[in-house]
C-alpha cells in the first residue's frame, strides 16, 4: 500500500515539491499535532475538540459504538489491522474522551478498584493522551467481557502481529514496563499512541517512550544536526523549533516532497519534513 501521509497539522495538500520558506505559527499550536507530549506535568491545554471519526464507521470492532479517534490516527488504525490480519480479533476498547467522560472514568475507577490501581492505570483528568483523540486501547476478542480499563492484549497471535506491525503505521505502545518512572503509568501493552510512521519508527530503535524522544529532539535545530529517518524509498529530517515566548514563531521549511509538523505541548514546535516517494503511512 503506497499512500500520502496525511499528519500535517497547517497547510494544503501539496502534489508538487514543496520549496523553502517559513510558516508562521501562533503560541496556541504548541498544544496541536500528533506529536503532543500528554502526562501529569503536561496537560491538555487546548479546548479545540479533534477532528473526530466514529471507529465503528469504518468496520472496525469496538467495544461501544461512541468511540471516535483523531482521523488520521483512525485511518493508520485501519491500515494497520488489515496489515496484522486481525481485523476480528481485535476490539477497539476505548478512544477520544472529552474531560468529562475522563472525569467520569476517574471517578467510577476510584469507587470501583481504589486509589492504587487507578493511580497505576488511569490518568488524572486533563492529563489523559485519550483526551487528544490520538491514543486506542485495543483488547483481544474473547468470549467473555472485556475490561475496560485494562482489558487483554496478549503477546501471541493476533495481539502479536499487530503490536509488531505497529511502528510502521505511526503507533507506538506508549507505556512499557521500565519506563513507570518517566511515563507515570504502569505498564499498559493495550494502549497505542498514534505519533506517525517515523517518529515510531526512531522511538522504538532508540527504545525511548515519548517523554525521552521529546527531549531528544529537542537536540536538533535547522541551523544545527538534524535527526534523520529513513525507510524504503524514503528519509525524513526532524528538528525543534522553540517557541518564541510572545507572538509568532517563525519555523524554516527546508526544501522537501512533504511536510508534518506539531507542537510538542510543552514550548516548541516539531518540524519533519519528507524527501521521496516511496513513504508508506
Ligand atoms: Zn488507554
Amino acid at each position: 500500500m503506497k499512500a500520502r501521509h496525511d499528519e500535517r497539522m497547517l497547510g494544503e495538500q501539496n502534489i508538487a515539491r514543496i520549496p523553502d520558506g517559513t510558516k508562521l505559527l501562533d503560541r496556541k499550536d504548541v498544544h496541536r499535532g500528533h506529536l503532543l507530549l500528554v502526562n501529569a506535568d503536561h496537560p491538555v491545554r487546548t479546548t479545540e475538540e479533534p477532528p473526530l471519526t466514529l471507529v465503528a464507521e469504518t468496520g472496525i470492532r469496538v467495544l461501544d459504538e461512541v468511540i471516535a479517534l483523531e482521523t488520521a490516527c483512525m485511518q493508520q488504525l485501519a491500515a494497520l489491522l488489515e496489515a496484522a490480519e486481525a481485523g476480528d480479533d481485535i476490539v477497539v476498547v476505548s478512544g477520544y474522551r472529552s474531560m468529562e467522560e475522563q472525569t467520569n472514568i476517574y471517578t467510577r475507577s476510584l469507587e470501583d478498584n481504589g486509589p492504587a490501581y487507578t493511580a497505576k492505570y488511569v490518568a488524572l483528568p486533563g492529563r489523559s493522551e485519550h483526551q487528544t483523540g490520538l491514543a486506542v486501547d485495543v483488547g483481544e476478542r474473547s468470549e467473555g467481557e472485556l475490561d475496560f480499563i485494562a482489558p487483554s492484549f496478549p503477546d501471541r497471535g493476533k495481539c502479536l502481529a499487530f503490536k509488531l506491525l505497529a511502528a510502521s503505521y505511526g503507533f507506538i505502545q506508549r507505556y512499557k514496563e521500565g519506563k513507570e518512572g518517566l511515563t507515570g503509568i504502569a505498564c499498559e501493552p493495550w494502549h497505542f499512541r498514534y505519533v506517525g510512521a517515523p517518529h515510531a519508527a526512531t522511538m522504538e530503535r532508540l527504545g525511548f517512550c515519548l517523554e525521552e524522544y521529546i527531549d531528544y529532539v529537542k537536540s536538533y535545530s535547522y541551523e544545527g544536526e538534524r535527526l534523520t529517518h529513513e525507510g524504503e524509498g524514503w528519509r525524513a529530517e526532524t528538528y525543534y523549533v522553540p517557541a518564541e515566548p510572545q507572538g509568532r514563531t517563525a519555523v524554516w521549511i527546508p526544501a522537501c516532497d512533504d511536510y508534518s509538523l506539531s507542537g510538542n505541548n510543552a514550548d516548541g514546535f516539531i518540524m519533519t519534513a519528507y524527501h521521496g516517494a516511496g513513504y508508506v503511512f
